[in-house]
């Protein structure tokens, strides 16, 4: 009986990436055909959550304020080949494209068409790199392992061994307070069928209780081509490049494709968001003023531009609105710990002046030897020292910063972390 619903899946795959012409995708909903194979009833009762859940998007009321969340992001980069251990730099400019998408501030936002630019959503979410791993020891975020394993692909084309150390892999860190994302090479017999996938949070709506994983399961895994900016590694040219992960966040912070990954029909599944207008299927080209479903009054084109749809970088410009509000209120709700500051596990220091211009004066509860890590807001060092503090219990730094925001770490003989944010004029 397993080997029949083996090879049941299997060919399901096989018919719809031959469909899909190998075109590199999300795996997101993979998954969940997957699951249709696997239990019969799966869809309809996915349906029926769905429709229940429209009405529910109606009272949600968190997240409508307009505190920015900062996310704690680790990259794992669990690599065997050289090309597989992407530099830093790819990291950094990676975490500059999710912030100018969160934000909605990168070069593109001139593309959205005009009868989308009142519903585009500034998501108010900023993503760094963690500063403090969950040791409680100054880390820079970026977490290296060499492995046995060239290519971590399963027969449906995922790498979920990624996330096991069983499995030559790297496990997660604590899911509820690090976004982990894992950089690795997964194909499906040697070809890239699926770029990146990742899973929403637990509970999260418009989605069935059999699309939930263990939260250890929940980042993102995304194949070493597709992050950062002007990647050099060979990729699909029709694929969304940096901002492939800013699709696949949009997933984990629990936002459905904006076609519901239906199959050339308009009726039926929907993502649940009514300033998402309803398309037949992915679209995967921009500037074509495609309208694959009339929605009577006040219809609208597809929203091609749109992150949670499939089209070619730099063509995915925008998140709606609603979408922002989904997403805020599932950090708020199911993601709660997310943006909570990491734990703080030595005495206080204080930073004057704060803001800061020229010299920074440390104070420090403590006599001792310390390190002084900075570094700015996406979590890239930019300074280092190590002294020591006497009797006067103050040190003073100086610096000759440009203005922005900056975190200073500092860490105590006993590898006992704190932090402070310093803001620099
Ligand atoms: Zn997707």
């Amino acid at each position: 009986m397993k080997k029949i619903i083996q090879y049941i899946t299997l060919t399901f795959l096989l018919l719809f990436m031959a469909q899909s012409g190998f075109a590199q995708q999300c795996g997101t909903f993979e998954y969940e055909n997957y699951l249709n194979t696997k239990f019969p009833g799966y869809a309809k009762a996915l349906y029926q959550t769905r429709q229940q859940s429209l009405k529910e998007i109606e009272k949600m009321n968190k997240g409508g304020n307009d505190t920015v969340y900062r996310i704690p992001v680790v990259f794992h980069i669990v690599w065997n080949s050289k090309q597989q251990n992407i530099p830093d730099s790819l990291i950094y400019s990676q975490i500059d494209a999710l912030n100018e998408s969160y934000r909605h501030v990168h070069n593109d936002t001139a593309k959205v068409r005009t009868v989308f630019k009142p519903v585009v959503g500034d998501a108010r979410i900023e993503f760094y790199l963690a500063t403090i791993g969950p040791d409680g020891k100054p880390t820079n975020g970026i977490d290296r392992f060499k492995t046995t394993v060239s290519d971590f692909g399963d027969a449906r084309g995922m790498g979920e061994s990624v996330k096991s150390s069983f499995e030559y892999g790297v496990d997660a860190w604590n899911p509820d307070k690090y976004l982990n994302i894992w950089v690795c090479k997964f194909t499906y017999n040697g070809t890239i069928a699926i770029t990146a996938y990742a899973f929403p949070p637990t509970n999260a709506k418009f989605w069935t209780a059999a699309s939930f994983v263990s939260t250890d399961l929940q980042g993102v895994v995304i194949n070493y081509q597709y992050v950062g900016k002007n990647n050099p590694n060979t990729q699909d040219p029709s694929s969304m490049k940096e901002r492939t992960l800013v699709h696949e966040v949009g997933h984990f912070f629990g936002l459905r494709h904006t076609w519901a990954d239906k199959k050339n029909v308009c009726s039926g599944e929907d993502d649940g968001l009514k300033d998402t207008p309803l398309s037949r299927a992915a679209n995967r080209t921009c500037g074509a003023n495609y309208n694959t479903c009339n929605e009577g009054t006040g219809d609208k084109p597809d929203m091609t531009e749109n992150y949670m749809d499939y089209a070619a970088f730099p063509c995915t410009v925008m998140f709606t609105q609603e979408q922002v509000q989904l997403m805020r209120n599932n950090l708020l709700t199911l993601r709660s710990q997310l943006y909570k500051p990491l734990p703080q596990t030595y005495s206080k220091i204080s930073v004057s002046p704060n803001p800061a211009k020229g010299d920074i004066r440390i104070v420090f509860e403590q006599q001792g030897e310390y390190t002084m890590n900075l570094t700015d807001i996406i979590g890239q060092p930019v300074d280092s020292e190590k002294f020591t503090v006497g009797y006067k219990l103050e040190h003073t730094c100086s610096t000759t910063l440009a203005a922005g925001i900056y975190y200073i770490t500092i860490t105590d003989s006993n590898n006992l972390v704190t932090q402070q944010r310093i803001l620099v004029q």
